[in-house]
């Protein structure tokens, strides 16, 4: 029987993981399908009936229901609860699980667009503290970077943040960035600054090490000034695209049984779809 996958959102149009999976079930030749369903979160335990029934094998969870799936999940993996949202859900069985894999897709770009980036890699500097952050302080605290600087334009945010998360992490104001950046070899930027070509006004980039690596994720547009900047100062770059590009690899593999590569013809596929 065919296999179906989803994404449910609210809005859903905007959703570019149609788009992701369906090239693969194209490459992979699977007879399957992957659609994306609007669904309001008053809609959601209805929504929940139709994949326990087994219409579906699984999908995808974006905003605003990555927090809400957790209620009516079976089950829901640790680091899902540790950052806080699902954004994937297998069904077996008539079972629900919830897991997270923004957190694998930051480490996914990072390892295909700068291998042995992680490696003896002592301080880094995530700046934000919001949802996406989460996912970002849970990878990097995986990876067993020896301590992360968490900086927030609300330093409070930061600083609860740094310590909810298991890890050798630290919170405080983005002021601090001046101080701290001469250690630092990663500097990640997960504010939406960057988002239609918004800038932070004041972040000397210049004084991190000349081998530091800048990575950005957000990915509208694919170059932020954040990472122009990095860019012209002679900092190794890595923009976000590969990101949400490799979150959807484990849910692909567990629905279709099939791991799917992440090659350069479906980020040009969905390069193609930015700015529209
Ligand atoms: P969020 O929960 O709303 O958090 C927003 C963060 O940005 C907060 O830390 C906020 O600081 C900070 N911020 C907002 N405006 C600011 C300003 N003018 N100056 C300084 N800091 C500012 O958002 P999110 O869900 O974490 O998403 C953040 C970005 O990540 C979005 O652009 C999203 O598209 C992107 N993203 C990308 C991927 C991917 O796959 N590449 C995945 C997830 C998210 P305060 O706490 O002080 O308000």
């Amino acid at each position: 029987m065919s296999k179906k996958a989803f994404v449910i959102g609210h809005p859903i149009a905007h959703s570019r993981s149609p788009l992701i999976h369906g090239t693969w079930l194209k490459t992979y030749g699977i007879d399957g399908s992957y659609e994306a369903i609007d669904v309001a979160p008053e809609a959601l335990p209805k929504f929940f009936d139709r994949l326990r029934a087994g219409e579906f094998v699984g999908g995808n969870v974006t905003i605003p229901l990555k927090e809400p799936v957790f209620a009516l999940c079976d089950t829901i993996d640790p680091l899902a609860r540790s950052i806080g949202a699902a954004n994937t859900l297998v069904a077996r069985d008539g079972k629900i699980s919830g897991s997270n894999t923004d957190y694998l897709g930051f480490l996914g770009n990072l390892d295909q667009n700068a291998p042995g980036w992680s490696d003896g890699l002592g301080s880094a500097i995530v700046l934000g503290a919001g949802g996406a952050a989460r996912a970002v302080l849970v990878a990097l605290a995986a990876r067993g970077i020896n301590t992360i600087h968490v900086l927030n334009r609300t330093a409070e945010k930061a600083i609860g943040l740094s310590d909810e998360i298991e890890g050798p992490l630290q919170g405080h104001g983005l002021e601090d960035f001046a101080r701290l950046a001469p250690e630092a070899m990663l500097l990640v930027n997960t504010t939406s600054i960057g988002m239609h070509g918004s800038a932070f006004p004041n972040l000397p980039l210049n004084l991190l090490q000349k081998s530091a690596l800048v990575t950005d994720i957000v990915y509208t547009p694919l170059e932020t000034p954040l990472l122009a900047q990095a860019r012209a100062l002679g900092l190794a770059t890595v923009d976000g695209l590969g990101m949400l590009l490799h979150q959807a690899v484990p849910g692909f593999a567990a629905w279709f049984g099939v791991t799917p590569e992440v090659t350069p013809a479906l980020r040009a596929a969905v390069e193609r779809t930015l700015g529209h």
